[in-house]
Parts: C-alpha cells; structure tokens; sequence
C-alpha cells in the first residue's frame, strides 16, 4: 500500500526527519489561507499516489496568495494518470542549492535491507540507475547490527559529498533506516533530499510502500483512500467484500464456496459484480447486512446467496433472509440456494416471498441467476 506524501511526511516527522512546514486544503480558498499562515512563496503540490506528479503539472509554486488561489483552483480540476485530484498540500517553497537521492527497501536475494543514495536526486532514479549507474551507490544493513555510522561516511564519501554535509546526512539516513523498520515498509525514499541554501536537509517528497498483511498500528489520517467504500464497511462488519465487474451480487458462507459459486455462475453465462464472504456463521443480522452491502453497489441487478448450513439451521437463515428481503425492499431477484440441517422448512419459508427463488442445487441457482440477470 503506497502512502500519500502528506501522509508519509508524517511519519518521516515521527522519526524525526527535517520536512518543510506545511498543511492541507481541500479548496482553493483553504489554500490560500494555509498559504497566508505558512509565509509565502509556497508550493502547493496535489496529493495523488501516481508518480511522475511533478512532471503532469501537480506541482505549482505560488509567490502570492492570489496565486496559491489559482493554482489550488487549476489542481483540484486535474486528473492525473486516473486519479483526480481532491486534496492539496500547501508547503513552504525552499530555496535548493541541491537534490539528492535516499531510499530504502527490501533485497530480497540478500534477505536485507538495502540503502540506496545518489547525488543525481530529484529526477527518476531508475533513469539514473540505467544511464549512470556510477552515480547510485548502495549499502546493505546487517539485522543484526543496523545501519552503522561507518557504513554510511564511506558511503557518502564515496559518492562525493562535501564533507560539511556528513554529519547531517549520516543523520538523515539512521531516521530513514528507523523509518523503514518501525514502519515494517517495504520501501521509503526521500526523493528529492535537498540541501538548502544554509545547508541543512530537508525532506520534499515522500514515498512509502506498507506491507498491507502488516499494517503498523496509529497510521496517519487518511490511508487506505481510495479504498472501496463498501470494502470498507464490509471490513468494519467482519465480512470480505470484495467488488468485481458484473451484475450479479454474490454471498456465501465460507471462502471456498464463494470461490467455487463465482466459477459456477461465471460458468452458466452470470457476471459477478461483487461477492461476499460471511463466513462461519449465516444469523440474520449477518444477512441483512450482507445483502444490504452487496445491494448498494448500483451495478447489482440480481443477488444469488449460495450457503451450506452444516451447523447452521437453514429456517434461521431463510427467516434472516425474508426479514432482510422486507426490511430492505429489494426490488431485484434473489435466488437462494441452502442446504443443510432444515433445508426443506428453509426453502420453504423463502417460497413464500415474492422475489425470492429457493433452489436447492448450486447449478441450478447459478443457471436460474444468470437467466434472470440476462440484459
Ligand atoms: P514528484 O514529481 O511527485 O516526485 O514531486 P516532488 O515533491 O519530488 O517535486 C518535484 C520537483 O519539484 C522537485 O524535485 C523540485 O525540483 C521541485 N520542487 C518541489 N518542491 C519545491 C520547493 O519547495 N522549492 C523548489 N524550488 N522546488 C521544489
Ligand atoms: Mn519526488
């Protein structure tokens, strides 16, 4: 999962690295006053998760607040690559005397952790990599004994910095290094590092991948946008949702047979526009939240529910559903296929609403969906 610079800023501020001062806006009107309390000349930089923003105009800096204006005005109206833009920062503008490269990931082949500098920053530093491969210099860090001082003095003697600026790189780097285990981060990078005119450093851009099965905890506002809405709700309610392109909303109890009713309906001529997990368990409650999820995606013109009740009794579910059908007032076809302890009673109690097809084969639920799902 790749953070957004403002959110990563945030940590590189955990750590203790040197970010200019800055704040977010929504509205060109927040943006100038954001500009107003940071002191101009300001930068004010879209907030999106594609590279290259710099390059598709996402950067605009603003000698006065009238221009801060504009530019947050011309920004929010910009889509880059896919994404559009909604949320702005605002930063104090920096005076560079040079841009530097510093990053941080995983060598898998190595099993270690890699440090990876160049003086050549700023620009895409895969380009460098392949036209001056001379000019990327790197360091693996042993786990056992971090990233040590020595390491790094070599390694920026090596590249050529002037030595004045040791001490503080040296610096910079040792947080990074902190940055990257505290965080569990598959990557950082500080892309560019600049020097400032008065020579301290400071922190520009910010990326950072997060290994999404080892989320740390109190993560920055803000993350997982762009996060499916109903994914997110789904997530909240304990249940696995997850949106696909079709038309027919799919729940079922238990990974596997979610997995197998996608193949079947997929099979008989049905498209899947979502499915839903909910797991062991089939309580009413459940159901209704389910279907309620699964029905809120507009694209759903029928619902095929798929469960196995081993333990579960099939009136409870079939009650649960009926329930959920009324209080929902689904208005697309249902067709339900139960099996397991009290299945006829089940299918029964479903047969007594409109709109709910029992069927107690998984084929043929997953044929009659199709038919009625058929543009
Ligand atoms: P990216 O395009 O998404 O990587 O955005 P960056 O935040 O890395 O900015 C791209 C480039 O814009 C930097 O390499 C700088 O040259 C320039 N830039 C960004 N912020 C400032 C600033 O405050 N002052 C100046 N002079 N240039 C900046
Ligand atoms: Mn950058």
């Amino acid at each position: 999962m790749k953070l957004l610079e403002y959110q990563g800023k945030e940590l590189f501020e955990r750590v203790g690295l040197p970010v200019p001062a800055s704040e977010l806006a929504d509205t060109p009107s927040d943006a100038r006053a954001a500009a107003e309390r940071i002191g101009l000349p300001v930068v004010v930089k879209a907030q999106v998760a594609a590279g290259g923003r710099g390059k598709a105009g996402g950067i605009k800096v603003a000698q006065t607040a009238d221009e801060t204006e504009s530019a947050a005005q011309q920004l929010l109206e910009m889509t880059i690559q896919t994404e559009p833009v909604r949320r702005l920062m605002v930063a104090q503008a920096v005076d560079i005397a040079n841009e530097y490269y510093l990053g941080i990931t995983l060598d898998r082949a190595k099993r270690r952790p890699v440090l990876i500098f160049s003086t050549r920053g700023g620009v895409d530093i895969e380009e460098v990599a392949r036209t001056s491969p001379d000019e990327i210099h790197r360091v693996h860090v042993s786990p056992l004994e971090g990233l040590q001082a020595y390491q790094l003095r070599k390694l920026f003697f090596a590249a050529g910095v002037p030595t004045d600026q040791l001490k503080g790189l040296i610096q910079t780097a040792q947080a990074l290094y902190r940055a990257f285990e505290s965080f569990r981060a598959q990557l950082v990078e500080i892309n560019p590092l600049v020097v400032l005119a008065d020579g301290s450093l400071s922190a520009i851009d910010s990326k950072f991948i997060l290994d999404e099965s080892d989320l740390p905890a109190d993560l920055p506002e803000g993350h997982g946008e762009g996060v499916d809405p109903l994914e997110q709700e789904a997530d909240e309610a304990g249940l696995q949702y997850v949106k696909l392109d079709g038309h027919v909303g799919i729940i079922g109890n238990g990974a596997g047979l979610v997995m197998s009713t996608l193949d079947v309906v997929q099979l008989k001529g049905g498209a899947p526009a979502n499915f839903l997990d909910i797991g062991g368990g089939a309580s009413a409650d459940q159901m209704e939240t389910a279907l309620r999820l699964v029905l809120s995606d507009d694209d759903v013109t029928g619902v095929f529910i798929n469960i196995f009740g081993g333990i579960t009794r099939c009136d409870l579910v079939a009650q649960g559903i009926t329930q959920a059908a009324e209080s929902l007032e689904i208005q697309v076809p249902v067709v339900v296929r139960l099996v397991g302890t009290n299945e006829a009673e089940g299918r029964e109690i479903l047969s007594q609403v409109d709109g709910l097809h029992p069927v107690s084969a998984m084929e043929d639920g997953a044929e009659r969906i199709a038919e009625l799902t058929a543009a």
